[in-house]
């Protein structure tokens, strides 16, 4: 299966040229959250919108390695138009997929860390991933072998979930 890691990566460039749902929305009535990851320099723009229990619309925006904008792009096509529970759910497979490597990371010190994102990481015994519902995101999956790289994969779905949760905040 040496051809899988070749279709990874050619997931992973395919994104990174041709990021989807590049942009803006206008904020408000969008909501806006900055992700920045000083381990390696990228900057993530999530905006969003929810509508509806709906992540109606998103757009990403920054500057960053090939890892963190294809991971924001591979986000974007998987999440839109998805409602919020489903979106969540997503972020936590995902993020469970990271997540033993990026336990490892987590001495490093993010203070803005709002403590609701992924809160529950297991350590040792992460939940079974499913591959197939993944999709195109098991193309980052190759990330974990490279510990540093992590915190660049990450960065766009904290950045959603950080959102997610402040739009919620303000509608309750
Ligand atoms: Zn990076």
């Amino acid at each position: 299966m040496a051809d899988l890691e070749e279709l990874y990566r050619e997931i992973i460039l395919d994104h990174y040229r041709s990021p989807r749902n590049r942009g803006e929305l206008d904020s408000p009535p969008a909501h806006r959250v900055e992700g920045f990851n000083p381990l390696c320099g990228d900057e993530v723009v999530v905006s969003m919108m929810v509508e509806d229990g709906k992540l109606s619309d998103l757009k990403i925006a920054g500057s960053g390695c090939s890892i963190s904008q294809s991971s924001a792009s591979l986000m974007s096509a998987a999440v839109k138009g998805k409602p919020v529970g489903e979106v969540r759910r997503l972020i936590n497979t995902f993020k469970g997929m990271m997540s033993i490597h990026e336990a490892s990371l987590e001495g490093d010190g993010h203070p803005e860390s709002n403590g609701t994102n992924g809160a529950e990481v297991v350590a040792g015994e992460p939940e079974e991933i499913d591959l197939d519902k993944l999709g195109e995101l098991a193309a980052l999956q190759g990330v974990v072998k490279f510990p540093v790289r992590i915190k660049c994969a990450t960065l766009s779905w904290n950045a959603l979930a950080q959102g997610l949760d402040e739009v919620t905040a303000q509608a309750s």
